[in-house]
Formats: C-alpha cells, structure tokens, sequence
C-alpha cells in the first residue's frame, strides 16, 4: 500500500515560494540557461525575491553565468543555496560536485531523486519567483519536474533554426498534457543580428517564423533576443547580471 501511495506524485508544496516558472527546450545550445539567468536578474532588478533551481543536470551552468563556484552547505539539515551579487538564490548540481568539470553519470531516477530535494531539501526561504532551468528535451528530469513541483507556467526557448524541429513542438505538446496547457510564452534566441556599424538588423537564420509557431500553440511570443556578442561576453565571464540591455524590461507574470 505504501509503494502506491508513493507512486500518485503530488507536489509538494512550499507555501513561501510564491511563483514557480520552468524554462525548457527542444535541443541544447539554445540559450535556455542565459535566458533563464536573464529573466531572474529582470525580476531581482525589479525588487522581486528570485531563485533559480539549475534543473539541467547533465549540463549545469547557472553557476558559471552567475560566477559563484562556493560549494553549497547544509544547515538544519537544509541545503542553502549560494546567492549572487543582485541577491537571485542559486541551487546547482555543480555547487555539489567535488570538481566543477566532474561528470555526471547517474541514471534517471538519481537525477528525478536530486530534482525532488533541489525542491524539498532547500532552504529556498521566501521568494517571489523561483526559475527553473531544465534540461532540453522532453527525458526524465523534466517529467519529474512537472510532477513533483507545482510549477505555475513554462517558458520554450528556440533559436530559428530550432523552430522547425518537431522536438521543440514536443516540448510544447508535454506542457500542454502534464500541465494543461499553461505554457507563459515562447523566446526566440539568435534572432537577428545587430550591426554595430549601421544598426540594422539581420535575420541570418532567416525571417523569423515564431509567431507563427506562436499562434499555432496558442501562446504569446515573449521576446526575440539578438545575437549580440556582450552576452557571450558577460556569460563567459560569470558576469551576467551585468547584462542589463532590457530583454524582458515589458515582461510580466
Ligand atoms: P542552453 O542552456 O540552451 O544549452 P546556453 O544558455 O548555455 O544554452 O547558451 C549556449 C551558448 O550560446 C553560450 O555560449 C551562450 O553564451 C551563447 N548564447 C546564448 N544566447 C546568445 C545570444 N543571444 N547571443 C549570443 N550568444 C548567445
């Protein structure tokens, strides 16, 4: 009788996380973990309280956006997550590992195991808003996310070329069934390209097909983000909150 009870999952619910929003993919390298550290440094700048649970085990890199590399401690038997210059609570996988380059060879339920106590085990405190980045695609983790936290919406994040794959369709489809439907809005990342020399803007992939797409799923195109050099930037120098051309200044939830 036990193992039935436990096999219904409800999420558990944290009443002083206020907003729980997932950022998913189709494929990797999409940008889905700068958008996801872009959206949290909007709402911190904004006065809001913000975390973001880094969900994409296989390949952490919140940690790295932010440039905090100080292992996470446990307190009362609670995980603190580390908290970055604007004040966004961060919990990694790679705040945990030994060696930041470590790999990570657990199989699915390991991975749905830490998923689960990145949300239970956490001494998240309050927050306004708690981000999470999972992994792309549509495997194991991000199931166990959308069953085991109460996660209010879910924002897709494709590139142009990404867009035409039936594997961001998926993702969208997943949503859709797991959470019926509350899909927040879709990003367009590498949209176009900004020339530094005459500002004009190229579309190098292509026009841009996301409202389209947009109008197909029924969901609201929250932004296209340009290719733009100053990200990788700031990115690769764990300095992204001082990225603060204004993306998601109009966006709200
Ligand atoms: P994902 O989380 O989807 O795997 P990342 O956010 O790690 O993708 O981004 C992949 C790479 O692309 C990173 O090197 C990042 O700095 C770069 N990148 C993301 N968005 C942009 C952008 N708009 N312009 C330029 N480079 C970008």
């Amino acid at each position: 009788a036990q193992e039935k009870s436990a096999s219904i999952m409800e999420p558990v619910i944290l009443p002083n996380v206020k907003k729980v929003i997932a950022i998913l993919s189709g494929k990797g390298g999409v940008g889905k973990s700068t958008v996801t550290s872009l959206l949290a440094c909007e709402f911190a700048r904004r006065n809001f309280k913000v975390g973001i649970l880094d969900a994409d085990v296989t390949g952490p890199s919140i940690p790295k956006l932010f440039g905090v590399n100080k292992k996470l401690e446990v307190k009362n038997d609670k995980l603190q997550p580390a908290t970055t210059k604007l004040g966004i609570k961060v919990v990694s996988l790679n705040l945990l590992l030994p060696s930041e380059d470590d790999p990570v060879i657990w199989r699915g339920p390991m991975l749905s195991k830490v998923i689960k106590e990145f949300w239970e085990q956490v001494d998240w405190g309050e927050l306004d808003y708690l981000f999470i980045d999972l992994p792309p695609g549509t495997s194991d983790v991000v199931i166990t996310v959308f069953q085991s936290i109460p996660v209010e919406g879910a924002i897709v994040v494709t590139t142009p070329q990404d867009l035409a794959s039936l594997i961001v369709k998926k993702s969208m489809k997943m949503v859709k069934r797991v959470k019926n439907g509350k899909l927040l809005g879709i990003v367009e990342n590498m949209s176009y390209f900004v020339c530094p020399d005459n500002q004009k803007e190229y579309y190098i992939f292509g026009a841009s097909k996301v409202e389209k797409i947009a109008m197909e799923y029924g969901i609201e195109v929250l932004a296209k983000v340009p290719i733009d050099p100053i990200m990788v930037q700031m990115a690769d120098e764990g300095k992204i909150e001082e990225y603060t051309k204004n993306i998601f200044s109009h966006v709200k939830f």
